[in-house]
């Protein structure tokens, strides 16, 4: 991409509403644009990665085994009255009516349009277990939406719910999420507490909130050490939940099983949630399944959300310095900031465009900066909108062949020749998209 040619407003200064540093270089970085109060308009740069964490999301929900379908963000109030939770959900819901005055609902979550349609189409335990997802828009009408995406009004979630025919069965696929939403956050560079929740408005017996530390975090968290170390995808529920981690009004330091040298304070995000509710919306909604011997029972679900669009935020309070964001390379709107110190120079304009189309030639996103604008603005806005590399072309070091490398993680910089820095970076590519899998 050409920077010229591409849309990304930089600010130098954040507004005011902004508290806390992820919303602030959001819209520094021409990310996103409030629209209203907790609604926002995804700009290029926010995109790009808001559907880069998306692709990491439903890769592992594939991999784990749920199949994607698509619901829509509007929804018939019908079966939210059957099944009672129309009046409990309260003035969260943005409740609007179609033209024939029939009462409809901007979708907060999706339990009972899946049931329905599970239920039209699965009546046997043959068919089971089932896990559905997909990734949409949901609004809530949050009493206070704030920190920019983190707590919004309209906000993307991944949810994906589970079919059983059993609560041994049922638990199972719960403990399958548990560990996929511990791959998944893992991936995206994040290290995952999960706590036993409360299952609130959703109901059931059996929750878990996953959080990430995070300074700004709503949640205090307590927790032993040791989880930051478990690989998830050798551990099993059992190891998972023999360390202790707890919210601040369960914690109890007299009862805490964790030796003080190796508990942990700090703050958390709320990045995804797993409830398992067994036939609360299968019994209220007629959704029942034929047992091997022939009765007919309700079938054992559970519901399972990531918040997509919040994760965009919280991943910045997780990456960032007092010069802007800084990327997981897995998840940066490009790979590389490709800065061409001076237009007006032929050489450094002939081995710009020459690096540039062998990057894109090797499907290597690179932000160009081609615009005519001093050096201190393009290496301060690569740095504020946190492109992990910089590879900088100068007049002086171009007459012997060399070009700057700067990697925006470790702050390291040296010097390579042309060559050299393509390679450099495209082993970086790989070295990445390798461990990806
Ligand atoms: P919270 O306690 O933060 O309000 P919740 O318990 O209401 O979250 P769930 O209903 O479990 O959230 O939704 C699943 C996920 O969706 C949450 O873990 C969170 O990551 C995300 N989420 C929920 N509410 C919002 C919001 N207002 N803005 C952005 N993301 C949200
Ligand atoms: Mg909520």
């Amino acid at each position: 991409m050409r920077y010229k040619k591409y849309f990304l407003p930089t600010l130098k200064d954040a507004p005011s509403e902004a508290e806390i540093i992820s919303h602030k270089l959001m819209i520094r970085s021409g990310m996103v644009k409030q629209s209203s109060a907790g609604i926002y308009s995804w700009l290029p740069l926010g995109f790009r990665v808001l559907k880069k964490i998306e692709k990491i999301v439903r890769e592992e929900q594939v991999k784990s085994g749920a199949i994607e379908i698509l619901m829509p963000t509007i929804q018939s109030a019908d079966i939210w009255i059957k099944s009672g939770r129309y009046d409990d959900y309260g003035k969260e819901m943005l409740r609007i009516k179609d033209r024939a005055g029939r009462d409809m609902l901007y979708g907060p979550t999706n339990e009972e349009l899946v049931t329905e349609i599970f239920k039209s189409y699965i009546s046997s335990y043959k068919d089971l277990p089932k896990n559905l997802f997909h990734i949409q828009w949901k609004f809530r009408d949050e009493i206070r939406p704030r920190f920019g995406v983190m707590r919004g009004k309209e906000f993307l979630m991944k949810d994906n719910y589970s079919f059983d025919l059993n609560f041994d069965a049922a638990k199972e696929s719960y403990n399958n999420m548990f560990r996929c939403y511990l791959r998944t956050f893992l991936r995206l560079g994040l290290t995952p507490i999960a706590l036993k929740a409360e299952s609130g408005a959703i109901g059931g017996n059996l929750s878990h909130e996953f959080q990430i530390l995070a300074q700004t975090g709503e949640s205090t968290l307590y927790y032993d050490k040791k989880l930051e170390n478990i690989d998830p995808s050798t551990a099993d529920i059992e190891q998972l939940q023999k360390y202790y981690a707890a919210v601040d009004d369960e914690h109890d330091p007299k009862t805490c099983p964790v030796e003080k040298s190796q508990l942990k304070i700090s703050k958390g995000i709320e990045v995804g949630h797993i409830f398992y509710f067994g036939t609360k919306y299968s019994e209220k909604l007629n959704a029942f399944v034929q047992t091997k011997s022939g009765s007919k029972i309700p079938v054992e679900m559970g519901s399972y959300g990531i918040g997509v669009s919040r994760l965009v935020g919280a991943i910045i309070e997780a990456y960032h310095d007092d010069k802007g964001i800084k990327w997981p390379k897995q998840l940066a709107p490009f790979f590389v900031s490709l800065i061409n110190v001076n237009i007006n120079d032929e050489k450094c304009n002939q081995v710009s465009e020459e690096i540039y189309n062998n990057l894109n030639h090797t499907n290597i996103d690179v932000l160009y900066d081609d615009r005519d604008v001093s050096l201190g603005v393009k290496l301060s806005d690569s740095d504020l909108i946190g492109i992990p590399f910089k590879i900088i072309i100068g007049p002086r070091d171009i007459k012997t062949n060399q070009v700057q490398i700067e990697e925006r993680l470790t702050g390291k910089k040296f010097m390579l020749s042309i060559n050299d820095a393509y390679n450099y970076i495209t082993n970086e590519m790989k070295v990445f998209s390798n461990s990806d899998n």
